[in-house]
């Protein structure tokens, strides 16, 4: 099965008429803890990141808060590697913080995971904790890249299980409000 198959099947990629976070109105929602609150379904797709990385001799996966730690714990798993969490720091500023006494080993070798990549911002927290620590990050993987090649880690590769461009709208140009189709926020019924 694709990522996206996965995804359709545990309801986390969802076709129709979207009000998305921003106000604009999409045709596809994506609600990956549909997918992450599905401890199998997690596995099966953390087994894609394990399958691309088992050669590359990953000492530590690393992933940011929410997802990301889940995705860490799993593909780590997988690995037989350890895991780290990058959370967000503790004094309210954006950046992330390795804590509760994780230490790397010289020299490791460190993959990022994280879920859903539109703007990289949380990837790029964690690579910038990363610099504190004497590790080398070999890749930076993601299950969907929204970005569609947009978002880049300088000289750290990006691998992505897919690729999904997302169109969006405003109310006035959306092509499913002038069907009439009946606009969904989502996590709630029709808004209207
Ligand atoms: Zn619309």
């Amino acid at each position: 099965m694709t990522l996206f198959d996965e995804m359709r099947a545990v309801g986390a990629l969802k076709e129709g008429h979207f009000l998305l976070s921003s106000g604009r109105h999409s045709d596809v929602y994506v609600e990956k803890f549909d997918l992450l609150r599905n401890p199998m379904a997690t596995s099966r797709v953390c087994t894609g990141f394990a399958d691309r990385f088992r050669d590359e001799r990953i000492d530590v996966v690393v992933g940011p808060t929410t997802g990301g730690i889940l995705l860490a714990f799993e593909v780590g798993r997988q690995l037989g590697t350890m895991a780290a969490y990058a959370e967000r720091a503790s004094d309210g500023s954006t950046g992330r913080e390795i804590r509760r006494g994780t230490t790397f080993k010289s020299g490791s070798r460190v993959l990022v995971v994280d879920d859903i990549l539109t703007t990289g911002g949380s990837v790029r927290e964690t690579l910038t904790v990363l610099e504190q620590h004497p590790v080398e990050v070999t890749a930076v993987a993601v299950l969907v890249d929204r970005s569609a090649g947009a978002t880049r880690f300088g000289d750290v590769p990006l691998f992505a299980l897919a690729s999904q461009k997302v169109e969006s709208w405003t109310a006035d140009e959306c092509p499913l409000c002038k069907q009439g189709i009946p606009l969904v926020k989502p996590g709630t019924t029709a808004v209207s």
